[in-house]
């Protein structure tokens, strides 16, 4: 097959898969920089990554939220959006539309509330309507160099909030980042869910990546009119699957409208409502979080 109007731009081609050209620009790709990412990555003290089985589950909401909390008790954090093809973050952190700037040393993240430092495919688009129509090996590359040619900088914290599912973001993120302490896993209480929730366990220890346990979202529903108590996704889902998969369950929130108006208005709603009941379950999980991943630190340190 030719290639009449190759602009060698084969991982965004939708005839690379046929196409002789494909090889050759293949072959001139710069490796990977492995070294370079374990230089950045060495001054990060803890790395997780934030993983779904489905979308929708709250998954991002969880990432900001931790990160949040995480900043509130003191920590370092940096947040690291997998998701090329549906950032989100950034409009979670109301910097929607940022830049990211660059200097002799590398590119630098944007910063958003509580001084989180935050990297976004978001940024690099034109608009928050342009997509990113990319194939596998674009967005390893993607991926890598956001872990290579970022200034993170010390970090106490770096939490990568991935795409739902076992594609390929995931993938690229826990092959390149090392050491991590683990991943948490976002899930609802319905059973449906549950089923994805196993192939995210098994996806993890086939990776060899600790699981740190499970966060049961949208987990009830109190009217706020009647007072009464409704569990719109069923309940103790994510309970009875940490129980089976024999992983630490880490708590519930509960669905609150609040929690969708926060997004939003871009603050993380421990931020604007830290007196609500999902604030509250927040900071259990976050505790139980950081106390799983920074006495395993002092163990082994
Ligand atoms: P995911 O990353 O899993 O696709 P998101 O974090 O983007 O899901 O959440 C999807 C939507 O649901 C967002 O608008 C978010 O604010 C909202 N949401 C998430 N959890 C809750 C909750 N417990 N109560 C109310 N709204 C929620």
């Amino acid at each position: 097959m030719s290639a009449p109007e190759c602009n060698g731009q084969c991982d965004a081609c939708t005839q690379a898969k046929d196409c002789p050209e494909e090889k050759k620009t293949q072959q001139k790709k710069p490796a990977i920089d492995r070294r370079l990412i374990e230089m950045r990555m060495a001054k990060i003290k803890h790395k997780i990554a934030v993983i779904s089985g489905k979308g929708g589950v709250g998954k991002t909401m969880v990432t900001v939220n931790l990160a949040a909390a995480l900043a509130q008790r003191g920590r370092s954090v940096g947040v690291l959006d997998a998701d090329i093809h549906g950032p989100s973050v950034p409009k979670m952190f109301g910097i929607s539309g940022s830049r990211l700037t660059a200097g002799p040393p590398g590119i630098f993240p944007a910063v958003g509330p509580l001084g989180i430092r935050v990297v976004s495919m978001d940024f690099l688009l034109p608009s928050e309507e342009t997509p990113v129509i990319w194939r596998g090996p674009l967005k390893m590359r993607a991926i890598s160099q956001f872990l290579s040619d970022i200034v993170w900088g010390p970090l106490d914290y770096l939490l990568a909030d991935l795409p739902p599912g076992t594609g390929d973001e995931p993938l690229s993120i826990m092959q390149l980042l090392p050491d991590m302490d683990g991943v948490v896993i976002v899930t609802i209480p319905s059973e449906v869910s549950q089923i994805v929730v196993k192939k995210a366990v098994t996806f993890s220890r086939q990776l060899g990546v600790p699981v740190i346990g499970i966060i049961e979202n949208m987990s009830g529903f109190v009217c706020p009119k009647c007072g009464a108590e409704i569990d719109i996704f069923g309940s103790g889902g994510g309970e009875k699957i940490s129980r089976e998969l024999n992983v630490p369950f880490l708590g519930k929130i509960p669905i609150d409208p609040r929690i969708c108006e926060d997004s939003d208005a871009g603050v993380p709603f421990v931020v604007r409502h830290p007196d609500s009941p999902a604030a509250k379950a927040f900071k259990e999980i976050t505790d139980r979080i950081l106390s799983t991943v920074e006495s395993k630190h002092k163990s082994e340190g």
